[in-house]
């Protein structure tokens, strides 16, 4: 049992650890226990050297030249190629470009246009609201389409799905809970009944082995500001399975999904292949600290990733119950295997306790309305970061330390 578990085991358990070496890869602060690589990565340091050689050498010397030199027009494309072997993706699927609303924005009408007839969006009460926002946005400008919410509307997946279902919407990893859903058997429910799957990955991307090829997935979306570490803002993902793509037809037709963007034509003609879920001009900028950290991804052995975050996430849990568990801290996250890489606890001061914890440098976030999350990022933490991060929230608990004052005043990102 755990309850018995002391920081010289742990430490041995780092010394052992296959992925060690990557922390020393990435810039963190000192004194710093950062359980937030699951909302905005750390820095990989080779993304220090990629945005410099992008704005001195590529914009200062290579000037507009570098639209070609550079590779700055293909970006989309080249870097969806470094990204695809993360999501299992044989190449030709991946973009990587705007960002997921507008990616989830794109696949929804795209997927909508393949199945009509079909009026009915299947999505997640309880998904990361953008999704939703965005479903809602995109079904406001078509007649006759409605949304049937999982956990509102019906009980689960399967009592969701019928024949008038043209596409669900589902998040791979719950943002709030960590609740892992099995990829593979939600496709091929949706698929029995016609419908097709749009795969939000932005929890999972990074975070475990992800096959949508394997899967025979339609379409998927993300980030890569999470996991991959690829910087706040740096683009998002779009993965259109190859069968989907010549009848697949995105709205926002902008001239880079044009079949000729310079030859300036009056009508839009979509590019062949996925070239047409672009829309307009790459933000060159972001995209450096990520291909910087897809480099580096490209050396990870992610079956490694999965076995040491499940095993960070593992403890977490186990330590949080025994010594917390008596002071009202739940676990939200499921103890099996079906979880992500981060972790939900509950309790009534959760806000005041995140704020106490980052007092002590334990970085957490809080999530309305009761929800603390730790997010375990195994490339750069260690069994010991655990283990500290505990022993900080049972002072701040034991103290009562949610009860100071400024805690009351939220800021605006929480
Ligand atoms: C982080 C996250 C997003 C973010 O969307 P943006 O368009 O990048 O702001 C969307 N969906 C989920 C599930 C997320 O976790």
């Amino acid at each position: 049992m755990t309850t018995t578990v002391r920081p010289e085991a742990l430490a041995a358990l780092d010394a052992a650890d296959p992925l060690a070496a990557f922390r020393d890869r990435f810039h963190l602060p000192r004194d710093v226990v950062y359980l937030v690589g699951n909302s905005l990565g750390a820095l990989p340091e080779a993304a220090r050297a990629r945005v410099a050689e992008v704005v001195d050498r590529e914009w200062g010397d290579g000037l507009v030249g570098s639209w070609n030199t550079a590779g700055w027009f293909d970006k989309p494309r080249d870097v969806g190629e470094l990204l695809a072997p993360l999501i299992g993706a044989a190449p030709g699927q991946v973009l990587v470009c705007d960002t997921t609303s507008l990616n989830l924005y794109k696949a929804l009408f795209a997927a909508l246009a393949l199945r009509p007839g079909r009026e009915v969006v299947v999505a997640e009460a309880h998904a990361f609201p953008t999704d939703l926002y965005m479903i809602e946005g995109a079904l406001g400008t078509r007649e006759g389409h409605r949304t049937r919410l999982i956990g509102r509307d019906a009980p689960d997946l399967a009592s969701a799905l019928n024949e008038d279902v043209a596409v669900v919407v589902l998040s791979h990893v719950d943002y709030r809970t960590g609740a892992l859903t099995d990829l593979a058997e939600a496709t091929r429910q949706a698929r029995a009944h016609g419908a097709l799957v749009i795969w939000d990955l932005c929890h999972s991307v990074g975070a475990l082995p992800v096959d949508l090829d394997a899967a025979g997935a339609d379409f998927a979306v993300g980030c890569t500001y999470k996991y991959l570490n690829g910087g706040p803002g740096s683009p998002a993902f779009v993965y259109v399975a190859r069968r989907h793509q010549e009848a697949a037809r995105q709205p926002l037709s902008g001239w880079h999904g044009h079949r000729a963007p310079f030859e300036f034509a009056v009508g839009y003609e979509p590019a062949a292949g996925i070239d047409r879920f672009r829309t307009s001009t790459p933000q060159v900028l972001s995209y450096a600290p990520l291909e910087a950290s897809l480099g580096m991804w490209r050396e990870v052995d992610l079956g490694q990733v999965r076995a040491k975050s499940l095993a960070l996430t593992g403890l977490f849990m186990d330590l949080v119950e025994s010594r917390l568990g008596a002071a009202g801290v739940e676990v939200v996250t499921p103890r099996d295997e079906r979880r992500g890489s981060h972790v939900a606890l509950r309790h009534e001061h959760s806000y005041g306790i995140v704020r106490a914890l980052a007092d002590r440098g334990v970085l957490g976030d809080f999530r309305a309305p009761d929800t603390m999350r730790f997010g375990f990022a195994p490339l750069y933490l260690r069994h010991l970061d655990v283990w500290n991060a505990v022993a900080a929230m049972e002072e701040a608990v034991a103290t009562r330390a949610w009860e100071r004052p400024e805690y009351a005043n939220r800021p605006t990102v929480t």
